[in-house]
C-alpha cells in the first residue's frame, strides 16, 4: 500500500512537468539524446549497478524496421546492440511469449501455453490468461522474482504479463493495474519517477509493456501511425532519461513478442469435428482438448486430419520437438495449424493475427539494447526468445541462478565484459576392445570384399577429439565411421560419419539392407536381427553398413521420413562434396524433450545432424571449417511412429503428384518441419556436442542454430 502511495504522489508531483512534456510529445522527435560520446559515463550517485529497463512493444514485426519510421531504434543500435532476428516461441501469442521472455522457459514449461488455457485441474472452463483468476496457471520463476529473492532489491513493473501474480512469493513491489488508456507521457513519467527514487527504494529492474503496434497490426490499419507513436514514445523516454542524467546509468533493452500476419482464410474447426465432449481454443493455432468424450485422440484427429488441404493436425506424439509443445497437458490433444494467413477463428479476414510457427518470417521480431554493459554498434545473431532470461540474469549479476531453456553465454558477444569461458571438454571413452581390428562377416559376400574392408580397418588413424560426449556411451572406431553405443543393454546408439562425394560414387545400392559386419576389435558376435532392419547410417559405402547401426523402423517412418531424408542427405553430399553426419536413436517416452533415465528397449525418436563447410575444411572429424562463418549445420529430430500422423497427408499428396516438382517440395516440407537445434538433439539423446577447436561462443551459437529453410 505504501508503495502505491509513493507512486501516486510521485506521479502527482510530476504533473506540472508532465504538462509541458506532453506538449513536446506532439512535436516531431528531436533525438536530442542521440550519440555515443558519453556512453556508460554515469554521473549520478548510487548507480554502481546499472538499472535494467526491459521495454516491450507488442507485435513489433521485424518487417516494420524496413518502413524506416522508428528512427529511435536505429539511433539506439548505433551506440548499442541490434538483433538480426528474434524468433518467438510456439505459439507466437502475446501471453506465452511475454512470460517466456521473463522466465526463459518454453510455454510448455511455464504453463501459459496460449492466451487462453484449459486446465480442468484448475478450472472447468477455457480461461483467458489476462484475467486475475489466472494466477494458478503461472509457473516457473520470472526475472523480477529471482531478482528480489536473490538480491532483496526492489523490482517494479508497468504492465507485463505475469506481474500481477505471486506464484513464487516474490512479485514486483509496484505493479499498477493494467490501463491501456494510460497516455504515453504518463507512462514515461512513471518510469522516470521510479528511476529517481532514493537509491534504497529505486528498482534495479523495471519491466514495461506497450500494446502498440500490435493493436494497429490486428486491424491492419494505421500501422505507420502506430509506429510513429512508438518512435515518439522512445524518443521522449530517451530525452527524459537524458535530461535527468539517467541515460548512461542504465541498461535499456527493447524487445517484442511476435510479428504480424495478414489473414486471408478462415477455417471452422466445428465444420469438421463434432465438438461434443471437447474443448476448443480458437486462433491462428487451434487446439482441442478431449474433455468427457468416449472418443480417442486418434478418432477425433481423423475427423479433420487430411480433410483440409494445407493444414497440419498434430498430437503431442508427432508435433516437432523444436516447438517444445508436448510436455504439458495444457497444450491440448490436437494442435491444428494452417498455412500463413489461415485462422481457425470466425473473424473478419481483413485483419492481421499471429500465433504461427516461427518459420513464418512475418512472426519474426526485434531486439535493441543500449547501456554501460553493452558493446557499441554490434549485432546479435538470430535467436529464440527463451535466451532472454540468461541475459537479464547476467546483466543483474545473477548468472546461472535460475535454470531455464536458454543457453548461458549466448549473448557474450554483445556484452562489454563477458566472463571468460572455457569449453567444458570431456573425451568419450573407447568401448572395451577384444583384440585387433578385423572383419567378421554377418552376411554372405565375396571374400575380396572382406579383405578390402579388413585392410581398410587396420589402416585407420586413431580417433581423437570426437565432437560428441556422453557418460552413458562409449565409441567404437571404424575409420571414417564411428559407432557410439550405450554401455547398458539399451537401444540408444549413434553413428558418426564423414562422407565424401568421391566415396559415394563407389556405393553399391544392391547391398542395401543385406550387408553388415562386425569389427572384431569390439565384438565377436553378429547381432541377431529380428525382421526387416534398415541401416540408419547416412553413407552408402560398405564401411558404413555396421551391424549395430540397424533398426527395424515402422513402414510409415521409412516412407514418410527415412527415404526422403536419405535422398536429401545424398543431394547435400553431391552439392557440398563433404559432409559430417551424426545419425542416432534416442528415447524420450514422456515427451518432455529429455532423454529417458531408464533403460530403453525401443527408441522413440531418430535424429540426424549434418555439418558442412561452404569453403575449405580444416578437419573432417571433428568437423572444422577454415572460417567459422563457412560452417553450416542442420539438425533433425523425427518421432518413430507406427500410427497415422499429419505426415501421411503430405505423403498422399506426394503420391498424387508423383514425378512433378511438388513431390520433392512435399517431402521437404516434412523434413523442414522436423528440423531442430543441436541442443534439442543433445537433450533428447543424452549426449553433449562440442568442437574443442571452436570458442565457447561459437559452440553455443552452433548448438542453438535455428533452421528456417533447408539448404
Ligand atoms: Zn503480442
Amino acid at each position: 500500500m505504501i508503495f502505491f502511495l509513493i507512486l501516486a504522489s510521485l506521479v502527482f508531483i510530476d504533473y506540472a512537468r508532465a504538462a509541458d512534456l506532453n506538449n513536446s510529445f506532439q512535436n516531431p522527435p528531436k533525438y536530442k539524446w542521440a550519440g555515443c560520446e558519453n556512453l556508460g559515463k554515469c554521473k549520478l550517485d548510487g548507480f554502481a549497478k546499472p538499472t535494467l529497463l526491459i521495454l516491450s512493444f507488442d507485435g513489433f514485426a521485424k518487417e516494420y524496421l524496413e518502413r524506416k519510421i522508428v528512427k529511435s531504434l536505429e539511433l539506439i543500435a548505433e551506440c548499442g546492440v541490434r538483433a538480426d532476428t528474434v524468433y518467438p516461441s510456439f505459439p507466437s501469442k502475446t501471453f506465452p511469449n511475454h512470460y517466456t521472455m521473463v522466465t526463459g522457459l518454453y510455454p510448455e514449461s511455464h504453463g501459459i501455453t496460449d492466451n487462453n488455457v484449459f486446465d480442468p485441474k484448475i478450472s472447468p472452463d477455457l480461461l483467458a490468461m489476462r484475467k486475475s483468476e489466472a494466477e494458478k496457471y503461472y509457473e516457473g520463476e520470472a526475472i523480477w522474482s529471482a531478482y528480489k529473492r536473490l538480491t532483496g532489491r526492489p523490482a517494479h513493473c508497468l504492465f507485463w504479463v505475469g506481474c500481477y501474480f505471486n506464484n513464487t512469493g516474490y512479485k514486483p513491489d509496484i505493479s499498477p493495474d493494467y490501463n491501456q488508456e494510460l497516455p504515453l507521457q504518463e507512462r514515461i513519467n512513471t518510469l522516470i519517477s521510479w528511476l529517481k527514487l532514493p537509491a534504497e527504494d529505486r528498482p534495479g529492474l523495471i519491466t514495461a509493456y506497450l500494446h502498440q503496434p500490435d493493436a494497429a497490426g490486428h486491424k491492419q490499419k494505421d500501422i505507420d501511425e502506430a509506429l510513429e507513436d512508438v518512435n515518439r514514445y522512445i524518443d521522449a523516454l530517451m530525452e527524459n532519461l537524458y535530461d535527468e542524467g539517467l541515460l548512461e546509468c542504465m541498461n535499456l533493452v527493447i524487445v517484442s513478442d511476435h510479428g504480424m500476419q495478414v489473414l486471408n482464410k478462415t477455417i471452422e474447426v466445428e465444420d469438421y469435428v463434432d465438438m461434443k465432449g471437447l474443448v476448443l481454443s480458437k486462433g491462428v493455432v487451434a487446439r482441442i482438448h478431449l474433455n468427457g468424450t468416449d472418443k480417442t485422440i486418434d478418432e477425433v484427429t481423423d475427423e479433420i486430419r487430411c480433410k483440409v488441404d494445407g493444414i497440419k493436425v498434430n498430437t503431442v506424439k508427432d508435433i516437432p520437438v523444436r516447438k517444445h509443445y508436448s510436455k504439458s497437458t495444457r497444450v491440448g490433444d490436437l494442435i491444428i495449424e494452417g498455412k500463413a494467413g489461415t485462422t481457425f477463428y470466425k473473424s473478419a479476414t481483413d485483419g492481421g493475427d499471429h500465433g504461427n510457427d516461427y518459420y513464418n518470417e512475418n512472426m519474426h521480431t526485434v531486439m535493441f539494447a543500449r547501456g554501460p554493459s553493452f558493446r557499441k554498434n554490434v549485432k546479435a545473431p538470430p535467436f529464440q526468445n527463451v535466451q532472454y532470461m540468461n541475459l537479464w540474469l547476467s546483466l543483474l549479476g545473477l548468472e546461472g541462478a535460475v535454470k531455464n531453456n536458454g543457453t548461458i553465454g549466448f549473448f557474450d558477444s554483445i556484452l562489454k565484459n563477458p566472463p571468460i569461458r572455457e569449453n567444458n571438454w570431456n573425451s568419450m571413452e573407447e568401448c572395451p576392445t577384444f583384440g585387433s581390428a578385423d572383419v567378421l562377416p554377418c552376411n554372405e559376400r565375396p571374400s575380396n570384399v572382406w579383405k578390402k574392408l579388413s585392410t581398410h580397418l587396420n589402416s585407420c588413424p586413431s580417433i581423437r577429439n570426437l565432437p560428441l560426449y556422453s557418460t552413458d556411451h562409449c565409441f567404437q572406431s571404424n575409420c571414417d565411421t564411428v559407432l557410439m553405443v550405450h554401455k547398458k543393454e539399451d537401444s540408444r546408439r549413434a553413428v558418426i560419419e564423414t562422407l565424401s562425394r568421391s566415396s559415394s560414387s563407389k556405393k553399391s545400392r544392391s547391398s542395401d539392407g543385406n550387408f553388415s559386419y562386425i569389427n572384431t576389435k569390439y565384438s565377436s558376435e553378429c547381432p541377431i536381427f529380428k525382421g526387416n532392419q534398415t541401416f540408419f547410417t547416412a553413407g552408402f559405402e560398405e564401411i558404413n553398413k555396421l551391424a549395430s547401426a540397424q533398426y527395424e523402423f515402422p513402414e510409415r517412418f521409412l516412407k514418410n521420413i527415412f527415404l526422403p531424408l536419405s535422398i536429401k542427405t545424398e543431394e547435400y553430399l553431391n552439392r557440398f562434396g563433404t559432409l559430417f553426419v551424426i545419425s542416432g536413436l534416442s528415447a524420450d517416452s514422456n515427451l518432455d524433450g529429455i532423454s529417458d533415465i531408464q533403460v530403453s528397449e525401443n527408441p522413440t525418436h531418430f535424429y540426424r545432424i549434418i555439418i558442412t563447410c561452404t569453403g575449405s575444411w580444416l578437419s573432417k572429424n571433428p568437423p572444422l571449417c577454415k572460417k567459422y562463418d563457412e560452417m553450416k549445420v542442420l539438425a533433425f529430430v523425427f518421432p518413430i511412429l507406427d500410427g497415422k500422423s499429419t505426415m501421411d497427408c503430405m505423403v498422399s499428396k506426394v503420391v498424387a503428384l508423383r514425378k512433378t516438382k511438388r513431390k520433392l517440395q512435399s517431402s521437404d516440407e516434412v523434413l523442414l518441419d522436423y528440423t531442430s537445434t543441436i541442443e534439442d538433439v543433445e537433450r533428447m539423446a543424452g549426449i553433449q556436442f562440442q568442437i574443442g577447436a571452436l570458442s565457447h561462443q561459437q559452440n553455443v551459437w552452433l548448438r542453438r542454430n535455428i533452421t528456417t529453410s533447408l539448404w
